[in-house]
Formats: structure tokens, C-alpha cells, sequence
């Protein structure tokens, strides 16, 4: 494991301290408080799961708390001109950009990903303000769709106050890409952190705050899922609620959301194919396989963790994965050398241990890593699991860790029929040089998004989403406005049409246009 000491690590001590003495509390109305019943829980580093900080652990009071700041809040920011909205916005970014470095060093300690992958994480969030900051002023555009004696418009208005639950894998960066469109739309928040990473959800909320965005109107509830998470999705103020996480839990939240009807947009697991064709840039291919799946500690949602490789170059294409993977640096993830981290938390760490254990009963084969990493902290080795099918549980289901797992093909037909045979369908990765398999494939692979001889890069217009069990709903550019807000018709007589005239003892005439429910 590489272990050297960086100018990173001054700082982030100091951070640390910081963080612990100030302890984490939550935000709402405009004040920094305590949970009503005084409860509270630790969060650790997982680089040796020492305590880093105490959390304030919110439920169904605290929560009910910030549902009502967000509602009153509400009734003034959607009020707030689009242009008030982009200003506020940017000045969001600006601080966001300001403190980079600390937000990309707590974010390090508190989730053990790699500072490298952090700094352009904390980028990517300014990024995202700034995106959805310039499109505020239009939020509000529908379309004119005139008829015979009506002119009909529309026009979208923000849905109220919306929960926003986010997971423990890049949080402040999926924090942001929740929040920014909720606020450009004129929505207000109450952000759920997830209990395992709550630390850089304080430094967004003070960062909004600084900027000036009113109190109220972003709200940051900490707590466990089944308290203060469960009590956001069944709070009768709250009118959507934007999840990122685990499948199962997305099922738990429909089924919460159901009494007061949530509208619900669900961003959930994946278990997604990179396909290898033998007429690829192979060169290339590589190097997008090893990053998909190694790059922020495999804790992505998007990682390509099923390699399909053609079955004639297969044998050196998994030599070459495995060669990457054994020469991976593992380690401190403030050490600017370090390539992965330790994994989130013990918990997470002892699951994606098991595959390990779950790949040799299968009788697959570890061609690279499949172990611990030192001896203290959550660090496993960069992972490759060959000789697989895809019934096995290692090629089915989320690890959600640095480890991947190849599977051989003979034609297109198998590769496709082995990419669309999970549960899953978030993305796909697609490598070939034969133009029309690459449009035909892409467009039979189930899954939200397709990437061909790319890995994954995002531009913020294009929707993000899954399909099947992957998710429900789309993100960015227009499609996130149409989750946070209603779209509302409004038709207006030019005075020519004629009315149907009942009680007038006569047979009328009633036009096909006027019976609709
Ligand atoms: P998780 O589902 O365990 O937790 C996510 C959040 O939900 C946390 O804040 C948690 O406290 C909260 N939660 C848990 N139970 C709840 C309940 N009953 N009601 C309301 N909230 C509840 O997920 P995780 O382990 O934190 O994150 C990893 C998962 O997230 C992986 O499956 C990963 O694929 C997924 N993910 C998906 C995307 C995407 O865009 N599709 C992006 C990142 C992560």
C-alpha cells in the first residue's frame, strides 16, 4: 500500500479537527441545530474507521421541522425572478470553486475516495450550478399550441418543496447535481445525506447560505434512512421526492411515498455490460475498461463491472486488465498518487469481501487482487474475476467495489443477449469500429445510456437515467426541470367557439372536443 505524507495532509488534519470540533448539525430554517431529541451518531474514516465527527441524527420532528421551513420558505423563492435565481446561483459555484481544495479533502477523509478523483468532483459540482444557474431564467418556458377559436399555452411552475436523499458515493458532487435544478427551478429542499458520508453536505449548505440564498429554502436534515429519510418520503409538505441509491431502497420509498402521492424520481444500482468487440481499438478499450470499473473505488453507479469480451481475445484482453489491476496504487486517499482508496465503510467493505469468497465457489477464476489490503482499514485490491458466466451472482448482481467480472462472447447476438440479461439497466459501453453493429447494438442494449468507444462522459444537456431496475426518471438540462416542476395549460378563447347550450328543452349538438374527462 503506498503510505507517503503530502502537502494534503497539514491540511487535512486541520479539517479534521476542525470537523470534530464543530461536530455536524443540521441546517434549517437558516440555523445550524441540534436534533430535537438531542440524538446523535459518528461517522469514521475509512482509511482506519477512527471517529471523525459527531452527527446530529435527525427523525420524524426534525424532519417535520425543516418540511415547514421548506414550505414557508417556498412561498417567497418562487417568487424570485429567474435572473435573481441565476445570480445566486453562480455565486454558489464561485465559493464552491473557492473552496475546492477542502471540500475535495473532506470529502477524501470522510469517504476513502482517491483527492485526485475528489478535486475534479468539487469542479464538476461548481460545474453544475453554474449549468442549471444559466437556465433559471427560462425554467418557466412552455410552448404555444394554438387550436381552432383558442390559443393555448403553457408554462411550468415549480412543484413546492422536494425531499433530496442522496447516497454515500460522491456525495457533495451528486448533492449538487440534485440541488442546483430543484433551486433553478424555484423549488425549495430538504437534503437527506447519506449516514455514512455526512460531512460535505455541511459545507454545501454553508456555502448556499454564504451565497446568499434565503433560510428555508435548502434544508439539511442528517439521520439514518429508516428515521429521518423514511419521514422525509412521508411528509405531506414535501410533493417530490429526487433519490439517489440502492434498488431495494427505492422500492421502500415508493411504497412510503404512496399515502401522500409522491411524484418520485429514483436513480438506482447497476450492473453494467462494457461490450469488446475483437475489430476494436483495443488500446483504447483497455484503458476505458480499467478506468470504468477502478476509478473512484468501483463506488459508482455508472462503473462498467461486466466486461463482455469476444471470445478470440478474450484470453490477452483479461491478460492486460490484469496486469493494470495488479499494478493499480492502493492507498492513503490523500496521497495524490493513490488510485484507490479504502471502501466507504466496514459494512460495505465485508460485502464486496464476500464476492471473493462467492467468485471462487462459483468456480470463477481471481486473475488479479481478490484480497485485503493491510491490515487496518476498509482497502481491498483491484479485482478481476474471469472464467465467469453470467448466472453467477458475481456477474449479476452490484458489488459496488473496485472489481470486475469478464465474461467471454461469440457474436453480436450473444453479446446482447448477455448485456440485457440483469436486472439492471443504467449504462452501456459499447467498443467496436463497425459503424452499423454500433447503431443496432446501441440500440437493442437495455439501458438508460450508451456510450460507444467511450467510457464515461457526461455533458450535462443529455438525460441521465436508468431503465428496468436501474431507475426511474431522468436528469439533466430540460429533463430535470420537467421532475421539479409542473407543466400547466393554459387555454384562452379567441370568442368564436360556441358553447353547447343544455336546459334550453332542445336536442343540442355537442362538439367531440368538449366531453373529454
Ligand atoms: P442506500 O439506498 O442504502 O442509501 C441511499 C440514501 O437513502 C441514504 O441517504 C439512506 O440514508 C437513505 N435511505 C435508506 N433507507 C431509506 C428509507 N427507507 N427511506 C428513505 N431513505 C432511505 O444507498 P447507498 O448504499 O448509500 O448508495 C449506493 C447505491 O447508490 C448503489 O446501489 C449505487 O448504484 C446507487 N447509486 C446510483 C446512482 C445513479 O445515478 N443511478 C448514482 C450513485 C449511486
Amino acid at each position: 500500500m503506498t503510505q507517503t505524507v503530502t502537502p494534503n495532509h497539514e491540511q487535512a488534519r486541520e479539517l479534521r479537527e476542525r470537523t470534530r470540533q464543530r461536530g455536524i448539525r443540521h441546517f434549517i430554517g437558516g440555523e445550524w441545530v441540534h436534533s430535537l431529541g438531542g440524538e446523535t451518531f459518528e461517522t469514521h474514516t475509512p482509511t482506519d474507521n477512527s471517529v471523525l465527527a459527531t452527527v446530529a441524527s435527525g427523525d420524524a420532528a426534525d424532519i417535520d421541522r425543516a418540511a415547514r421551513a421548506a414550505h414557508d420558505a417556498f412561498q417567497t423563492w418562487r417568487e424570485v425572478s429567474g435572473t435573481e435565481r441565476r445570480k445566486l446561483l453562480h455565486r454558489v459555484a464561485d465559493l464552491i470553486e473557492a473552496r475546492a481544495q477542502e471540500i475535495a479533502l473532506l470529502e477524501s477523509i470522510d469517504t476513502g475516495q482517491a483527492i485526485r478523483f475528489m478535486k475534479s468532483a468539487a469542479a464538476r459540482g461548481a460545474e453544475n450550478f453554474r449549468f442549471f444557474a444559466d437556465r433559471a431564467p427560462g425554467a418557466a418556458d412552455g410552448q404555444s399550441l394554438p387550436a381552432p377559436g383558442f390559443l393555448n399555452y403553457t408554462l411550468r411552475q415549480p412543484i413546492g418543496p422536494v425531499g433530496v436523499i442522496t447516497p454515500w458515493n460522491t456525495p457533495f458532487m451528486l448533492s449538487t447535481w440534485k440541488i442546483a435544478p430543484a433551486l433553478a427551478a424555484g423549488c425549495t429542499v430538504v437534503h437527506k445525506p447519506a449516514e455514512w458520508s455526512p460531512v460535505t453536505a455541511t459545507l454545501l449548505a454553508e456555502i448556499m447560505d454564504e451565497a446568499g440564498i434565503p433560510g428555508g429554502v435548502v434544508n439539511l436534515v442528517h439521520g439514518f434512512g429508516e428515521s429521518a429519510g423514511k419521514a422525509l418520503t412521508e411528509h405531506p409538505l414535501i410533493k417530490a421526492v429526487a433519490f439517489v441509491g440502492e434498488t431495494t431502497t427505492g422500492s421502500h420509498i415508493m411504497r412510503q411515498g404512496a399515502d401522500t402521492l409522491k411524484r418520485v424520481h429514483f436513480e438506482l444500482g447497476g450492473k453494467n455490460p462494457v461490450v469488446v468487440f475483437d475489430d476494436a481499438d483495443l488500446d483504447k478499450a483497455l484503458d476505458a475498461v480499467v478506468f470504468m470499473i477502478y476509478s473512484l473505488n468501483g463506488e459508482r453507479c455508472t462503473s462498467s463491472s461486466r466486461v463482455l469480451i469476444q471470445d478470440g481475445i478474450y484470453d490477452e484482453f483479461t491478460a492486460r486488465i490484469a496486469e493494470r489491476a495488479r499494478n493499480i496504487r492502493v492507498g492513503d486517499p490523500l496521497d495524490p498518487n493513490t488510485e484507490i482508496g479504502p471502501l466507504v465503510h466496514p459494512r460495505h467493505f465485508e460485502k464486496v469481501m464476500s464476492y471473493f469468497d462467492r467468485a471462487r465457489e462459483e468456480g470463477a477464476t481471481i486473475a488479479a487482487g481478490g484480497e485485503r489490503v493491510g491490515e487496518d482499514g476498509n482497502f481491498v485490491s483491484a479485482t478481476l474475476f474471469t472464467g465467469a458466466s453470467n448466472d453467477m451472482k458475481i456477474a449479476q448482481e452490484e458489488i459496488f467495489g473496485p472489481v470486475l467480472t469478464a465474461i467471454p462472447f461469440r457474436d453480436e447476438a450473444d453479446a446482447l443477449a448477455l448485456a440485457n440479461d440483469v436486472k439492471y439497466g443504467l449504462a452501456g459501453y459499447l467498443w467496436t469500429n463497425d459503424l452499423t453493429r454500433a447503431h443496432r447494438f446501441a440500440q437493442a442494449l437495455e439501458a438508460g445510456m450508451v456510450w460507444v468507444n467511450s467510457e464515461n462522459v457526461r455533458h450535462l444537456p443529455t438525460p441521465f437515467g436508468g431503465v428496468k431496475n436501474s431507475g426511474i426518471g431522468r436528469d439533466g438540462g430540460d429533463y430535470s426541470f420537467d421532475f421539479y416542476m409542473e407543466t400547466k395549460n393554459i387555454a384562452i378563447s379567441l370568442g368564436t367557439h360556441k358553447t353547447a347550450k343544455l336546459g334550453v328543452g332542445q336536442p343540442v349538438k355537442v362538439d367531440k372536443s368538449e366531453v373529454e374527462g
